[in-house]
Formats: structure tokens, sequence, C-alpha cells
């Protein structure tokens, strides 16, 4: 067994994200993959190599010549398109190696909606979140079939760029990952630097960053001091932060709360609460009261034993927690397993 450390493959996964980013600006120029074709069921998509996450496009080759002012006073040049997007996958499968670990997952996640991930561990539901934003191919011999939409279109085209699809949904972690010998400012802007996103006022986008992500009142007077001196539910903040500064149309968090205490948990519940009119947010959390409470909609995963993991249900959070439709949703939301 691979040894993944105290948080499980999170943190390696993790590391090996502000690896990737951090590499950015310095690796050439990648060419794109062209789509393999995947037939459903016959198999793994070769991904050829795993591609890096290679620098900024020129600037052509970017996003529109005009920039989308979508907040007063702060205009980003080079990065998504301005606001939410919807994402939606079509059979979604991925692989390890040989190994399936997720069939035919259809799911539709809305704007301006909250949607949940629940399900026992190991049933696939941080794989899913890294086929969603090309993550999934960082990782050595893994592959994937089927289509994932964004506002309409497959991230997995051909022509499609990872590292867009990486800007435009942008991703949290379980442990916060800041740059810690980084300053609190620069921690925000980090992303805009290794996506080369031109930004017409920082000081006003750090600011703004940090208001959504519930943490400007804690850290203004500190914006000069290293991102690793704030507290583990600080240092989550501005992670969120630091993903929202780039102004994603998707934010994925991957059960951002477990190693925080009641208190900041509380904090980053509220925060997903305001960030639903900003970003569509799809979260994975082993908590059912906080899927309760933070989400409009939730899947439900499930692995059956040597199986891989299918969407057993998903509907609005309501009807999921109160009159599921399948005997396993209830058991599983009412703590009889997992
Ligand atoms: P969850 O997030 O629901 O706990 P994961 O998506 O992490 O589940 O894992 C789904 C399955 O894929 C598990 O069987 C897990 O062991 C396997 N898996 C996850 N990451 C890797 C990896 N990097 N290499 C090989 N297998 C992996
Ligand atoms: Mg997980």
């Amino acid at each position: 067994m691979t040894d993944f450390g105290p948080l499980g493959p999170v943190e390696t996964e993790a590391a090996r994200y502000i690896a990737e980013l951090a590499r950015g600006e310095l690796a050439p120029p990648i060419e794109e993959v062209p789509p393999a074709g995947p037939a459903r069921h016959a198999g793994p998509t070769a991904l050829a190599e795993p591609v890096p996450f290679g620098p900024p496009e020129p600037a052509t080759a970017v996003a529109p010549a005009l920039p989308a002012p979508r907040r007063p006073g702060v205009v980003l040049t080079g990065g998504p398109p301005p606001g939410a997007a919807a994402v939606e996958t079509r059979d979604a499968c991925a692989w390890f190696g040989d190994h399936l670990v997720l069939e035919d997952v259809n799911l539709t996640m809305p704007t301006g909606q909250v949607t949940a991930l629940i399900g026992p561990s190991g049933c696939g539901k941080s794989t899913f979140l890294r086929l969603l934003n090309r993550m999934h191919e960082l990782v050595p011999g893994a592959s994937l079939a089927g289509e994932v939409l964004l506002d309409g279109e497959d991230v997995y085209r051909y022509g499609m760029r990872a590292q867009q699809v990486r800007l435009r949904i942008g991703m949290v972690f379980q442990k916060p990952n800041p740059f810690p010998a980084m300053t609190v400012r620069d921690n925000v802007l980090s992303g805009l630097k290794l996506a080369r996103i031109r930004c017409s006022d920082p000081n006003a986008l750090v600011e703004q960053s940090l208001q959504r992500a519930s943490l400007w009142r804690e850290v203004r007077d500190r914006l000069g001091d290293p991102g690793g001196g704030l507290s583990g539910g600080q240092q989550q903040r501005l992670c969120i932060a630091r993903a929202l500064a780039v102004q994603p149309n998707v934010l994925l968090m991957d059960e951002p709360c477990s190693a925080l205490d009641p208190t900041s948990t509380r904090r980053i519940e509220e925060t997903i609460a305001e960030l639903r009119d900003v970003v569509t947010v799809i979260i994975v959390t082993h908590n059912m009261q906080q899927a309760h409470r933070v989400s409009d909609r939730c899947a439900f995963f499930l692995a059956a034993e040597n199986e891989p993991g299918r969407v057993i249900e998903w509907g609005s959070t309501t009807k999921m927690f109160e009159d599921p439709d399948d005997e396993r949703t209830l058991a599983y939301v009412e703590g009889r397993f997992g």
C-alpha cells in the first residue's frame, strides 16, 4: 500500500497540485493531446503523458481580447470568462491503471447552487472532482471516459487546455496549503501571477477575494505577514481567497473542513453560502450535517465490494435527507454505515 500520510492521498495530491502550479511558469509550452475518442466501456482512454500544468497560452490564444469588467474597480485580463458556470457529466468513468474506480456518473451541477458529494470513503468522490478540472490526468496511469461539460463545452475536447480548465474550475483541498513563506497578499495573488493574468487593481482584488473568503477583517492589517503564520482555519480561508482571486466559474472543495475545528468549520460554511452567487460550488463532505446545511443538491456515491463507485441517487438536499428513493441513501444519511 502506498503511504499517503496522515490525511490520506489528499495530502500528496495537494502537494502535487501546488508543485504543478509552481512549475507552470517555467515549463515549456505543451502540445494539446488529441482526443482518444473513447468508446464507452471499451476500456480506459489513453491519456498520453500526464499533461503538465504548463504556462498560459500566448496572449492571442487566451481569453477574449476585451476584458470583461465584472466587479467595479477590478478588471482581469486573460482569466476565465465571467460568472458561474454549470457542470454536467455524461457517463463519466475513471480508471487507475486497469482498475475501474468510477462508472457512468451522470450528474448536473447547476449555477447558483451548492452541490454536495456524499458517500463512504473510497467510493470515488475525490476522483470525480479531479475528473472535473482535469487533475485526474496528473496521476500517472490514470485514464477516463465520458464527457465533462462546462457550460455545455467538453473540457476534454481537442484544443481545450488543461490549464485553462483548471483556472475556470478552481480547487480547495482538505489540508490548507498556502505558500507558507509567501505573504498573505502574495498568496491571494499567486494564482494570477502563475497564469499571467493581469489585474487592473491588485489591492482591490486582494480585498475583494479576502472578503469573499470571510477573512478580510482578520488579516487586513497583516497582509505582509507570511501565510504560514495564520491559524489552520484562516489558512483554509486564505486558500479559498487564492482560488477566488482568478475569478473561477466553479469551485471544487474536497472535504475543506475536515482538518478544522468547529468554529473554523462554521466560518467556512458561512463563506460557502455566500459564494453560491459568485461560483458554482461542488463540495465533498463526510459530515452529513454539513451537507444538509450547505448544499442545495446532493449526490450519493457508493461502491459495492470490488465494484467501481457509482451514483446511487441525486437530487435536492431536502429530498435526499428526508425522503430518498433508495434505502441505501436513507441508511447513509442516517449514519447507519460509512
Ligand atoms: P473517496 O474520495 O470517495 O474516498 P477516491 O476517489 O479517493 O475516493 O478513491 C476511489 C478509489 O480509487 C479507491 O479505491 C482508491 O483506493 C482509488 N485511488 C484513489 N487515488 C488513487 C491513486 N492515485 N492511484 C490508485 N488508486 C487510487
Ligand atoms: Mg476523497
